[in-house]
């Protein structure tokens, strides 16, 4: 069993790149994706490059070009999603430059459109559905927490009372997945149950922030789906959790540009960043020894990033904007994330 699990486990680690389309104004500019093969290869062609040196190829398991829309994207993820029902740990994260769609990947663009529902609340509606279906095996207890990582602190955000408090962070095997103990879990058994959370969830967000989107975009926002399912005839019982994590901005700030709280967060941002693809490149390579220590984010997600005796999965979305001037940020994006792939 032991030596399937490790022969497994390069699989369980999934990148998907996905392009962002041009917006509205912009529908006439010159993109920088030159290619995107069937296979996972995606080609960027940077044009303040010497021809010679101008064009970098990049391979993943998919590349999702600028017209494919929420639903194609959630049919990519939902084999993954499914699994949390059947006791796997799953994490899926949003990575990319601010601007490049991760919170539209992971939530959409509004919560009352549901054609463009993002990934979290398909995810959700599909788990209610599934476990709905399965009841006369398995009776299932659906709950969620919502948490922010902002300069290494954990802050609850499904606090009604807007008093988010900091949060310590155990890693405790029998704590199933639930490292967090003492943010609120909250129990769901319908979309609109998770609604209500979200609007929650986001006005948190935005206490103490100048604007929502600069808070946003320097702080990571974990949304944790813990599942518990009964099973009838035997009685046992079942645990499996899906990290849905927005992250942070991931573009460098120039030293001369950013000084005090701004400096800080970037310091902080670029650390935790780091400390995940070290996370993710350990588990791909196999290594002994896995750095999970190195930041507030990597302990949170402990459990359910691949431990080989756990059953772990975890799927990587990086986003890139198709924009000339975005080219040195969408490089450097590419890159982490061939390093996990
Ligand atoms: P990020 O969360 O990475 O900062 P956003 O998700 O907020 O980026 O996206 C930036 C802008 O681009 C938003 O206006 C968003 O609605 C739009 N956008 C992003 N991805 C898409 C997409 N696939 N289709 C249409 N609009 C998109
Ligand atoms: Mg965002």
């Amino acid at each position: 069993l032991l030596y399937n699990e490790v022969q497994d486990l390069k699989g369980t680690i999934r990148v998907y790149c996905r392009v962002r389309p041009f917006l509205q104004e912009q529908k006439d500019m010159q993109s920088t994706v030159d290619y995107i093969g069937e296979n996972g290869n995606i080609i960027i062609n940077n044009p303040f490059k010497q021809e010679k040196d101008a064009r970098k190829i990049f391979a993943f398991n998919k590349v999702f070009g600028q017209n494919v829309s929420q639903e194609q994207i959630y049919i990519d993820t939902q084999p993954v999603i499914r699994s949390v029902l059947d006791g796997f740990n799953v994490c899926i994260f949003a990575y990319g430059q601010t601007g490049s769609g991760k919170t539209y990947t992971m939530s959409g663009p509004d919560l009352m459109t549901e054609t463009t529902w993002g990934v979290n609340y398909r995810a959700l509606r599909d788990l209610f559905q599934l476990s709905n279906a399965r009841t006369h095996v398995v009776t299932y207890e659906i709950g969620v927490q919502m948490i922010e990582i902002y300069n290494e602190q954990v802050r609850d955000l499904l606090v009604s009372d807007g008093s988010s408090r900091r949060l310590d962070i155990r890693n405790n095997s029998q704590l199933n997945g639930l490292n967090v103990p003492d943010a609120s879990l909250i129990p769901v058994s319908n979309t609109r149950d998770v609604l209500d959370l979200m609007r929650i969830g986001q006005k948190n967000r935005a206490v103490g922030a100048t604007a929502l989107n600069e808070r946003s975009s320097r702080s990571h926002s974990v949304l944790t789906v813990h599942v518990q399912g009964k099973e009838l005839a035997s009685g046992s019982i079942l645990r499996g959790c899906l990290h849905l994590v927005d992250l942070a901005g991931s573009e460098r700030v120039e030293k001369s540009e950013a000084v005090g709280e701004r400096l800080k967060e970037a310091q902080h941002i670029n650390k935790s960043l780091s400390a995940l693809g070290d996370v993710i490149y350990a588990l791909a390579q196999k290594s002994s020894h896995v750095p999970y220590r190195n930041s507030k984010l990597t302990q949170v997600l402990q459990d359910s990033l691949g431990k080989i005796l756990r059953q772990a999965k975890t799927l990587m979305f990086v986003h890139i904007n198709p924009e000339v001037n975005a080219v040195g940020e969408t490089i450097s994006t590419l890159k982490f994330a061939q390093r996990v792939a």
